[in-house]
């Protein structure tokens, strides 16, 4: 095992081309102190859990590991539809890449740095509430089993930064696979093209190598991501999760959740559901996700474009939807608990949604109810939570009926739906309490939370509450851009 200052560094991003990124250190916050740190997260790197004084005074910027080699990334991106031609990290920095002893490479980025070339008019700093809100969300997802990035740690600090109104300074770890989005392609693209070949290798090397050796590599690299990004974006829409922000500089390359801004999941089934206070077109809202993953993989297509040609391009945008949509029906037979496939099984499925819609019912918790039918049932007490009791019986009855074709034991069905539907999901106003107690200087509720998430499929009977409906004053927390 590591400590802080032994971390197996191999920084192959900072041996690129410096025109990819501007080498610096972190600017210092005031008086950091550990705000959580994430034992689960550490393992990715063999660390050992560092003291808190370690911690705060290297992740505080106080300190440079030994080997890092910080760098803030040079990208753009579309935001909300429209071409930026310059984003880059403006608050963060890769400080390098840590190969573990299973031969995993993982990116070790400070969010929250300081100021860097690319901040334009912002202060460089990330404050104590999104850092929370990051934290807390990327390792539930995680724990629902989509390929997400991770949080090591937050620091915290007493600096003030103004936002809406004056926070607090803070920085999170972010630990992902990859800090390479489709940004990335789209800069270079635009700025330096002689170098999109040798940064599209540098990519297939690290993420894709199985693409190398195919006829067309470049081809093959776009069919891969499209196809991580179709399921990706099939496993948000099974989980309710709305990212918020999707643009083109928030995509990774390998098909993982990216920069956790304004984010929620659905509480009612509300298709239309918009997380973003500032999305006032609902270019975001949560039934837009996944063709809003197909539009930001056109701009990345068009990046590439100068090394695929046409068809292929054309033929790899083609099969995202059929990808995304198998990936969905399967998730969603699963939820049903469902082992084997009838033809009618996709419209029971949407049955259900029309019924959750119509009727204001809770998107998770409807599902986990569910979970605990069995074949003899006569009755199921989601009935309860519905107005239209005639049409629930209805819909009851037929799946009923397609239980009693299904050969599975009641207790297998029942552990296999409990391991696919979460019991619990990181609503907003819990992440909203959490962040207000942290605020006032107390961490017990990270701790809560995050035991709750790290493992949302089971039980947890003395944490009952933390399963419930939103109280009225948390169910529509207006949350923003501005973090
Ligand atoms: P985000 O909305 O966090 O995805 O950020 C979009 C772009 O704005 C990225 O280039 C960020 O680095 C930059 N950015 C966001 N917040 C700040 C900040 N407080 N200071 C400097 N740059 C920022
Ligand atoms: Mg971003």
């Amino acid at each position: 095992m590591a400590t802080l200052t032994t971390l197996n560094f191999d920084n192959s991003f900072a041996r690129l081309p410096n025109v990819l990124f501007t080498a610096l250190n972190p600017t210092a916050i005031k008086s950091p102190f550990l705000v959580h740190f994430n034992p689960a997260a550490a393992q990715l790197l063999d660390l050992d859990t560092p003291s808190a004084a370690e911690l705060s005074h290297y992740f505080g910027g106080h300190g440079v590991l030994p080997n890092s080699t910080a760098l803030a990334m040079t990208y753009s991106g579309h935001q909300f539809g429209q071409y930026n031609p310059q984003l880059g990290d403006g608050r963060g920095l890769l400080l390098g890449e840590v190969i573990n002893q299973k031969g995993e490479r993982w990116d070790v980025h400070l969010k929250g740095a300081g100021r860097t070339p690319y901040s334009r008019f912002g202060d460089g700093r990330a404050v104590l509430r999104s850092s929370i809100r990051e934290y807390l969300c990327s390792e539930a997802i995680h724990a629902l089993g989509i390929p997400t990035t991770r949080a090591l740690c937050i620091i915290g600090s007493k600096e003030p930064v103004q936002r809406e109104t004056r926070e607090t300074a803070a920085t999170l770890v972010r630990i992902a696979d990859s800090h390479i989005r489709f940004g990335h392609f789209e800069w270079i693209f635009h700025n330096k093209p002689t170098h999109l070949k040798d940064f599209a290798d540098y990519v297939i090397n690290r993420h894709y190598p199985d693409c190398a050796a195919t006829d067309k590599p470049y081809a093959a690299l776009l069919n891969a991501i499209v196809n991580r990004t179709a399921i990706l974006m099939a496993q948000w829409q099974l989980v309710g999760f709305a990212h918020g922000v999707m643009n083109t500089d928030n995509f990774s390359i390998t098909g993982c959740t990216f920069d956790y801004g304004p984010y929620g999941f659905l509480d009612v089934y509300k298709p239309s559901f918009v997380c973003n206070h500032s999305d006032n077109t609902g270019r975001y809202a949560w039934n837009q996700q996944p063709s809003i993953g197909l539009w930001n993989l056109n701009a990345l297509a068009y990046a590439l474009s100068p090394l695929i040609d046409k068809e292929d391009i054309m033929s790899a945008l083609q099969r995202y939807e059929g990808v995304l949509v198998d990936y969905y029906y399967q998730g969603m037979q699963k939820k049903l608990g469902l082992t084997t496939h009838e033809a009618d099984d996709n419209q029971l499925a949407f049955s259900l949604l029309d019924i959750l819609m119509k009727n204001n019912m809770d998107y998770t918790r409807s599902f986990r109810t569910l979970s605990h039918v069995s074949k003899t049932d006569q009755v199921c007490s989601l009935r309860d939570d519905c107005l239209d009791r005639d049409t629930f019986d209805k819909w009851f009855q037929q799946y009923s009926a397609r239980l009693q074709r299904e050969l599975i034991a009641d207790a297998q069905r029942q552990q296999q739906m409990q391991a696919v539907n979460p019991k619990f999901i990181l609503r907003n106003y819990l992440a909203q309490t959490a962040i207000e107690k942290a605020e006032k200087g107390d961490f017990s509720e990270l701790d809560t939370l995050l035991m709750l998430l790290q493992s949302p499929f089971a039980e947890h009977p003395d944490y009952e509450c933390y399963a419930d409906l939103p109280p009225d004053w948390g169910q529509d927390l207006e949350i923003s851009c501005s973090s």
